[in-house]
């Protein structure tokens, strides 16, 4: 076990680990940031970033991680790449297990996000990454170009993601389980009334049809009203039906909700039942999920890791 006892160990790179650890910095508490699977978050699978406030021509989102990134460094931030396995939050210092190696912290700001979810059906896995299906269409839909694809989801994710697509595919099916899009009025009118976007309603994924050649050749689904099945022939699937927040290794020792998201105590977005732990970002935030506003959970976490800190000295 590390005898050191760190006094900020903050767990993810997205906008909110990284604007944690930008404010920690600048108060000198030498934060150590421990970065997971997905370095920078899920802005880094973004093309542009249009609406953080001060980029009035928008950023790469890759670029803007980057930027984050550096930032957090220019005030001694240190990084460490390693993934958290389990933690002890019973007593202080608090314990962040990471494979066969103990972090000691005074305290622990979790911004693990969240990650894309799928609908399980037989082939999706089979066929996710570089065969067919993808989550992601601003990362995958050029390589679409001139085909039929298929979007399955109903919220404002899917509306954007098929609308995209349009730029690159012939047909874009947009499938959704009920008969009217959860999305916000402007972007559920811009999907339904594009030439290309097929709305199919009313229906679910059955199975990705494909598998044997390793590669999408079309999508099972059925109509829940009429109980009809059938395959549309498509070569791309991309599914857009939410995301489930990362608190795997937390959940045990942090509050979560009846979605699986971090409950922070009544009154504050960030502070946890645990004395010295918070949470920021989309792991804690089902609601706005938008990158100023993980950006903003996390400065209220470190100013509130800063100030109990304080407190105990
Ligand atoms: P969402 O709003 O939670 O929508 C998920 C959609 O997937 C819903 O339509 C849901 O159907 C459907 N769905 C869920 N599980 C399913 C399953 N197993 N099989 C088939 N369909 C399933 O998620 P989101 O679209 O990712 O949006 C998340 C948040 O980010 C929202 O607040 C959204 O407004 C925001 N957002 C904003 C923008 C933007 O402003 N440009 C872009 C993207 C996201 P039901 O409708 O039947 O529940």
């Amino acid at each position: 076990m590390s005898e050191s006892v760190e006094n900020v160990v903050i767990v993810g790179t997205g906008c909110a680990g990284l604007t944690a650890a930008i404010y920690t910095a600048r108060a000198n508490l030498n934060p150590l940031v421990l970065e997971g699977g997905q370095p920078g978050g899920q802005l880094t699978t973004t093309s542009e970033v249009e609406n953080f406030p001060g980029f009035p021509e928008g950023i790469d989102g890759f670029m803007m991680m980057d930027n984050l990134r550096k930032q957090a460094t220019r005030f001694g931030t240190r990084f460490q790449s390693t993934l958290v396995t389990e933690v002890d939050f019973s007593s202080t210092p608090h314990k962040l297990i990471c494979g066969g190696k103990t972090i000691l912290a005074k305290t622990v700001i979790i911004a693990t996000g969240a990650s894309p979810r799928m609908t399980g059906i037989p082939g999706e896995k089979e066929l996710f990454g570089g065969k067919g299906v993808t989550t992601c269409a601003t990362c995958d839909g050029a390589f679409y170009r001139k085909m039929d694809v298929a979007v399955i989801g109903g919220g404002d994710s899917a509306a954007e993601e098929a609308l995209f697509l349009t730029r690159f595919c012939s047909k874009v099916y947009l499938i959704h389980r009920r008969d009217s899009l959860r999305a916000s009025q402007i972007m559920a009118d811009r999907a339904t009334s594009h030439e290309k976007i097929e709305m199919v309603w009313d229906t679910v994924p059955l199975a990705v049809e494909g598998v044997a050649e390793n590669s999408v050749s079309g999508l099972r689904i059925k109509n829940t009203k009429t109980g009809v099945e059938r395959s549309l022939a498509i070569k791309g699937l991309f599914v857009a039906i939410g995301h489930v927040p990362n608190t795997g290794p937390f959940a045990s020792a942090v509050e979560t909700d009846e979605n699986g998201y971090f409950k922070p105590v009544t009154g504050s977005q960030v502070q946890t039942s645990t004395p010295g732990v918070y949470v920021a970002g989309d792991c804690a935030d089902h609601v706005y999920r938008q990158a100023i506003t993980a950006a903003g959970m996390g400065c209220q976490a470190a100013i509130e890791a800063e100030r109990w800190l304080a407190e105990q000295e």
